[in-house]
């Protein structure tokens, strides 16, 4: 990996005094913003979602995230130094609570992979919003180490897990996460969080045409009435690897038409603002939502962008801030850290930044020329977390 290849990182200085300027950093002006407080960015989003990665490593090589050619044995993974410890992360967190964030969710990589996350996960259920409310705690996984964990995730004080299921026919599944590692050990893992309460857990399927589509109808007859929400995703050209194009996109649109066609579903109202997927409800014979039989959803990110309410922030496990999936430049919130700034420098510096927030790359892509992207490289999603 080179320079080149990885997206700009924007060094952030202490305000004071301004002699330590340094080319190319984000200079953030040295009016002060408050330390606690609702962010509303340019486009009038306000920051509620924070999205936490904890490791750039995974036990798969899903080819439409990390790409087994490029993501090999010689891959330049982050030395654990690099790392926020479990308590750098919980100050970050802390100061973007105190900012209005009410759901925090652990990505990775595969989060699971890091060493005693039950303790980050400690750490931070124990935080509270301003206004004495626990936090909406939640976790992404490859569900491959799911069934050793969810007891003690749960014990820790993890509310949910969703997790990443391409296919329930085993040869799909394998050559999708490019590892051979079998489709019975994530239901295993399923079924061990939704013993151990982890819910209600969300499944997110990619669908890439030409791959996995026949699992659609499988999967949601599977699903349905489980309890367990299934989302069907779009497949995204996140990051610079995974070789995206257009024509292995199945519009979400095609994906409820071929469930509806043998399960009738109805559309739902979102349950918050900002959610990602719309909503589709398994209906009843009289054509009304049934409750019992659940629902799914569809995240559309290539043919309905959702931007319009994005609140989501993305820190990556080396405490770059990205505000969005797509971004190219992350701002550097851990030199700061280890700068001693104090909290309200950090709370300023996540304000200024949050305010001058407009990205909206799903909005923009299908006015870029293919595969033009914004500028610049576009940071990995196994780095930020989806
Ligand atoms: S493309 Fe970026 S701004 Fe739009 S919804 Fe996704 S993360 Fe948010």
């Amino acid at each position: 990996m080179t320079d080149r290849d990885t997206p700009r990182t924007v060094p952030l200085l202490d305000l004071r005094p301004r002699a330590l300027l340094v080319p190319g950093a984000a200079f953030l002006p040295e009016s002060r913003i408050a330390s606690s407080g609702r962010l509303i960015d340019t486009r009038g989003r306000p920051l509620r979602d924070l999205r936490i990665s904890v490791t750039d490593r995974c036990n798969f090589r899903c080819n439409y995230c990390m790409p087994k050619e490029i993501f090999d044995k010689d891959y330049a993974y982050l030395p654990h130094q690099a790392l926020l410890s479990f308590e750098e992360i919980t100050r970050i967190a802390k100061i973007f609570v105190a900012h209005g964030v009410q759901k925090i969710r652990l990505t990775g990589g595969e989060p699971l992979l890091r060493k005693n996350v039950e303790r980050l996960v400690e750490q931070l259920a124990a935080l509270r919003t301003p206004q004495g409310q626990a936090l909406d705690i939640t976790l992404t996984t490859n569900g491959s180490l799911l069934a050793r964990k969810a007891r003690d995730l749960k014990a820790a004080g993890l509310q949910r897990v969703t997790v990443s299921l391409d296919g329930l026919d085993d040869a799909v599944f394998r050559s999708m996460n490019d590892v051979d590692f079998p489709v019975a050990d994530v239901l295993a893992g399923i079924d061990a969080a939704q013993e151990a309460g982890l819910g209600p857990i969300k499944i997110n399927m990619v669908v890439k045409r030409g791959t996995n589509e026949h699992e659609i109808l499988p999967m949601a007859r599977r699903f349905r009435g489980s309890g367990i929400v299934l989302r069907f995703i779009e497949y995204m050209d996140v990051g610079a690897t995974n070789g995206w194009r257009m024509n292995e996109v199945l519009p979400s649109s095609e994906v409820v038409k071929l469930i509806h066609a043998e399960l009738p579903l109805v559309q739902l109202e979102p349950s918050h603002p900002g959610e990602t997927a719309a909503r589709w409800g398994y209906a009843d014979a009289s054509g009304q939502y049934d409750k019992a039989l659940g629902e799914i959803g569809v995240i559309s990110s290539v043919t309905q962008a959702f931007c319009g309410d994005c609140n989501r922030a993305r820190l990556s496990t080396e405490g770059k801030l990205f505000l969005c999936l797509f971004a190219t430049q992350g701002y550097d919130l851990r030199s700061l850290i280890r700068m001693d700034a104090s909290d309200a420098d950090l709370a300023s510096a996540i304000g200024h930044i949050w305010q001058g927030r407009d990205d909206r790359y799903s909005e923009l892509r299908s006015a870029l020329a293919p595969d033009a992207g914004p500028g610049g490289r576009r940071v990995e999603m196994s780095y930020i977390g989806g």
